[in-house]
C-alpha cells in the first residue's frame, strides 16, 4: 500500500498567535489550497504551489521542533482528504492537536481528540454562502468557534448567530477577532464590553510581533 501524502506549503514552529493556546510554542503544518477567497485572507500564498510530502516525513519534521502543540492550518486543510489521517497520526504521537478550518468542509471525520477551530464566515468576509452549517451539529466542548469581524454589521450578525445556534452551549470558546486593518481592535473590544458578551476577544499575536513575516 502506498503511503498517504499531502500538499504542504510550510512547516514551522512559532508562538501560537490566536485561540486558547495563544503564546505557546506550536508547530504549524500549513496545507496548500483553499476553496474560498475571503476578502481579508492573509495566507493567499498557500492557495497554490507547495510540495507533496508523505505523512511519515511530516511527522518526522514536526518532531524536530520538540513542541507539545501542533496546529494544522492552511489554506483550508480539510480540503485534502488525507488531512483526517494526519490529524489522527499526530494525536497518536501524543501532541495536543488543533485544526483551523474555514468552515466550508465537513469536520465530522476529524479525530475526536483534535480541537477544531471552526471559522464562521461573516457577511463582510465575502464567503458567507460557503458556511457548512451542518458542522454545528458535530461540535464538541473542546472545539473553538471563531468569528473574524470586519465591521459593526458583522458584529451584530455574529451576536445573532451565537444566540440563534446556541453556540455558547456547544463549545467552551467563542473567539471574536477584529479583521486586521479593517476594524480597529479597540472598537471591537468596546462593543464586547458594552454588550457584556461572553466571548474571548483576540488579536493575532504573530501580527503584533512579526507583522506577518513568513514563517511565523
Ligand atoms: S478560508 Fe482561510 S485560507 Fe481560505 S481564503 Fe478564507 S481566510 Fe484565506
Amino acid at each position: 500500500m502506498s503511503e498517504s501524502t499531502l500538499r504542504i506549503t510550510e512547516i514551522f514552529c512559532s508562538l501560537q498567535g490566536e485561540t486558547r493556546t495563544v503564546g505557546l510554542p506550536t508547530v504549524f503544518i500549513r496545507l496548500t489550497g483553499c476553496p474560498m477567497r475571503c476578502v481579508y485572507c492573509d495566507t493567499s500564498y498557500a492557495f497554490s504551489g507547495g510540495e507533496t510530502v508523505g505523512i511519515d516525513d511530516i511527522l518526522a519534521k514536526t518532531a524536530e521542533y520538540g513542541a507539545q502543540y501542533v496546529t494544522v492550518s492552511g489554506g483550508e486543510p480539510l480540503a485534502q482528504k488525507n488531512c483526517y489521517e494526519l490529524l489522527t497520526r499526530l494525536c497518536d504521537e501524543g501532541y495536543q492537536v488543533s485544526v483551523e478550518t474555514g468552515g466550508a468542509m465537513d469536520i465530522s471525520p476529524a479525530d475526536s481528540r483534535v480541537s477544531v477551530v471552526l471559522d464562521i464566515k461573516t457577511p463582510a468576509s465575502g464567503e458567507l454562502g460557503k458556511n457548512r452549517w451542518q458542522n454545528i451539529d458535530y461540535l464538541k466542548p473542546d472545539d473553538q468557534i471563531k468569528f473574524v469581524i470586519c465591521d459593526r454589521n458583522d458584529y451584530e450578525w455574529a451576536r445573532f448567530k451565537m444566540e440563534e445556534l446556541g453556540l455558547a452551549h456547544k463549545v467552551n470558546e467563542i473567539l471574536f477577532s477584529p479583521s486586521h486593518k479593517q476594524l480597529k481592535p479597540v472598537e471591537l473590544a468596546n462593543w464586547i464590553l458594552e454588550d457584556k458578551l461572553q466571548v474571548r476577544f483576540q488579536q493575532q499575536l504573530h501580527k503584533l510581533l512579526w507583522d506577518d513575516e513568513p514563517g511565523h
